[in-house]
């Protein structure tokens, strides 16, 4: 299967890339500079060669995700799967009298409206068998679980889940299967050092929900990375 990656420079998806070759998948590591792609991206191109090819992608840019999606089809490349993994942490605890609405339009922009531009523009190019498409989201965006403060972050991960649903409901004819996945709090730029969960981890959980395609057809799936049911 090929997928599309994006965010992939770095934290969880590098290691969605790493963990998606060594099971023999190709990738499209979609990152905001490839021209300073260098570690881990860099190494990887070395071992797998033409199995991964690191692209252009920053989820805010319309433009550039078009022209992207347009040169893969035009070089007939397909998918298997898309993960939305981009996303930014803005504003963390900060109550309402003191947000700036401005970081509340930074995230939505890039948190839900990135893979919405990417899902929309990448579709036509999702044409392999038992495809899916992955929005990782975060135990963040669950509303049963609301807590004060980090408004832009949960709010921009319990719309994605909404993101996820309506994609369910639109694509589940199509047999494409579409999920929204917590992968932890994992130890990585935005988790920081003392989060429990090993990105790489993670990661494996994630490659492995796309390869099985064994989540029940016919309702919301909010997991995390090992499978198990999330709370809406
Ligand atoms: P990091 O902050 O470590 O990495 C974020 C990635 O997103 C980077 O590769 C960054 O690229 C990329 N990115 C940010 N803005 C854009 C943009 N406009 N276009 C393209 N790429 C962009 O985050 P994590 O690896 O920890 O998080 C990965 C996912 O997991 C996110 O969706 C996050 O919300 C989710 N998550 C993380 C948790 C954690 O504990 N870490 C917990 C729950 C959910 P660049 O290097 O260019 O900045």
């Amino acid at each position: 299967m090929n997928i599309l990656i994006t965010g992939a420079g770095r934290g969880l998806g590098a290691e969605l890339v790493a963990e998606a070759l060594d099971r023999g998948h190709g990738v499209i590591a979609g990152v905001r500079h490839p021209e300073l792609a260098q570690e881990p991206l860099a190494q990887l191109a070395a071992i797998h060669g033409d199995k991964l090819t690191i692209a252009a992608l920053d989820v805010t840019d319309e433009g550039g995700i078009a022209s992207l999606a347009a040169s893969l089809k035009g070089q007939g490349r397909t998918l298997g799967g898309i993960i939305n993994n981009a996303a930014v942490l803005n504003a963390r605890d900060t109550q309402i009298e003191a947000l700036d609405l401005q970081d509340m339009l930074t995230t939505m922009d890039i948190n839900l409206y990135g893979p919405m531009r990417v899902v929309k523009h990448f579709l036509p190019l999702l044409t392999e068998s038992e495809c899916s498409i992955i929005n990782i989201s975060s135990e963040a965006g669950s509303i049963s679980n609301a807590y004060p403060g980090d408004y832009p972050y949960a709010i921009s991960k319990t719309a994605l889940n909404m993101f996820s649903q309506q994609l369910h409901v639109y694509l589940r004819e199509r047999g494409v299967q579409v999920l929204s996945v917590h992968p932890g709090w994992m130890h990585t730029d935005m988790g920081g050092a003392e989060a429990p969960t090993d990105p790489r981890s993670s990661a494996g959980g994630i490659i492995s929900l796309m390869e099985q395609r064994n989540a029940p057809q016919g309702r919301f799936m909010f997991l995390d990375y090992t499978g198990k049911d999330m709370d809406i």
